[in-house]
């Protein structure tokens, strides 16, 4: 390989913390430098600069990721008290991911990178499941109250005129407890919008559940506004597609998704998707095998990895002793980002270079060379724990030879 592969457009780059900044790096060094003339628009995510900057370069990052379309992002840390200590922040700055995610209006869809030596504890998931999280209201955003004996709880609801409307909750006769929650058209309908265009975007089924059976306003709104929006502006896409969306309660669907062989998004109402995506994705094994991409309604796209910033392997980094962090969410971070940008802006060498640094990175573990967090879950005998830079130059081998 003689000549870089050229990159027209940028794409947004968000350096983070920790073991993730480290192995950001390594990652940049050995597998992307050396064959890209890598074109980013680069913002510093790190604590320190977050401090620095009164976190105005997360706003700043979210932002040039409206206008590039395209991000990539390291994991960063969230501070909690101790991190305020530790890092003598000014303030206990909100998590970024959360800042970037109301300003794009993102979901987010998760999806498991699958390697052969490592069964699914559901041994029947052949396929990567996508879990899509609704990122808005329910009990997430809820009042509630507990009640005394011989009190009525009621809804009531002021119109801008004073008028009200109520309806009864329960008159109680013994002490116990009520809740409101909420959700809002818009949201919903953003919701299903993003949904729908990722699924057209990696030709995946999609199903959504609720319980409508039962909560007869309240789930069936999500389950209509679903309904309208696909029989309204995607159905014919879809079928041109040869890809399928389904409505069915969420028990049915819990039971379809332990029968089935994966492949398709599951998108899930908040806290369906709370749950689910703990248990698909303890299922499917490692949490250094999650990616993880924000789509906004508007098609723009930041992709990272699903876990933290690995602290205590950072430490470890830190005293000088060897590591052994796994870096394939990251990776797979950075190839969704090329391969998005070689798609909007048709850059063939993009994309398949991309395509051929997942191979290369999946064949490494297939080989048996793989970090210290998969080597209890892979079934294959000859495996061999690498460091963390060992790993990246294993699979910067393959990669050579795939090029
Ligand atoms: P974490 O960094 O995901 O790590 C949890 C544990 O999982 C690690 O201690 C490690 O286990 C294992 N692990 C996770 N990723 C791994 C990898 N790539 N390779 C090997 N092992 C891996 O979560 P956390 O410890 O709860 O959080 C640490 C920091 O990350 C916090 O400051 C938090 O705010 C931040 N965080 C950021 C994001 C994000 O930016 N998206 C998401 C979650 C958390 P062992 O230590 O047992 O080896
Ligand atoms: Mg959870």
């Amino acid at each position: 390989m003689s000549d870089k592969i050229k990159m027209p457009n940028p794409i947004v780059e968000m350096d983070g913390d920790e073991m993730t900044r480290i192995m950001w790096k390594m990652i940049k060094d050995i597998l992307l430098l050396p064959y890209i003339e890598l074109n980013t628009d680069y913002y510093d995510l790190g604590l320190v600069h977050r401090n620095e900057t009164l976190d105005q370069v997360t706003i700043d990052a979210a932002e040039a990721t409206k206008k590039h379309g395209v991000a990539v992002k390291c994991a960063t840390i969230t501070p909690n008290a101790d991190r305020v200590k530790e890092y003598n922040l000014s303030k206990m700055w909100k998590s970024p991911n959360g800042t970037i995610r109301a300003i794009l209006d993102g979901t987010v869809f998760r999806t498991p990178i699958v390697v052969k030596g490592i069964t699914p504890f559901i041994p029947t998931w052949e396929k990567p499941i996508t879990i899509a999280r609704h990122a808005y209201g329910d009990i997430y955003k809820n009042s509630e109250m507990t009640v005394e004996a011989d009190c009525k709880a009621e809804l009531v609801v002021t119109d801008k005129n004073g008028n009200e409307t109520r309806q009864l909750i329960h008159e109680f006769t013994s002490p116990g407890i009520i809740q409101g929650v909420h959700n809002i058209d818009k949201s919903i309908a953003s919701f299903a919008r993003t949904c729908f265009n990722y699924a057209l975007d990696v030709k995946k089924d999609i199903w959504f559940a609720s319980k409508d059976t039962i909560s007869k306003k309240y789930d069936h709104r999500f389950k209509d506004i679903f309904n309208e929006i696909y029989a309204n502006e995607y159905k014919d896409k879809f079928e041109a597609a040869g890809i399928e969306y389904f409505y069915t309660l969420i028990d049915d669907a819990v039971a379809r998704v332990v029968r089935s062989k994966g492949g398709y998004i599951w998108a899930c109402k908040n806290y369906d998707g709370d749950v689910m995506s703990d248990m698909v994705a303890t299922s499917f094994g490692s949490l250094g095998l999650m990616s993880s991409v924000l789509v906004s309604p508007d098609g723009v796209y930041e992709y990272e990895a699903a876990h933290g910033t690995v602290q205590r392997h950072y430490y470890k980094y830190l005293k000088g002793e060897t590591t052994s962090s796994n870096s394939v969410a990251t990776i797979f971070a950075w190839t969704g980002a090329l391969r998005k940008r070689g798609e909007l802006d048709n850059v063939q060498d993009l994309i398949s270079f991309a395509d051929k640094l997942e191979k290369a990175t999946i064949q490494t573990i297939e080989d048996g060379i793989m970090t210290g967090d998969l080597i209890p879950l892979s079934s294959l005998e000859n495996k061999q724990k690498a460091d963390t830079e060992t790993f990246l130059i294993e699979i910067n081998n393959r990669l050579q030879k795939l090029l």
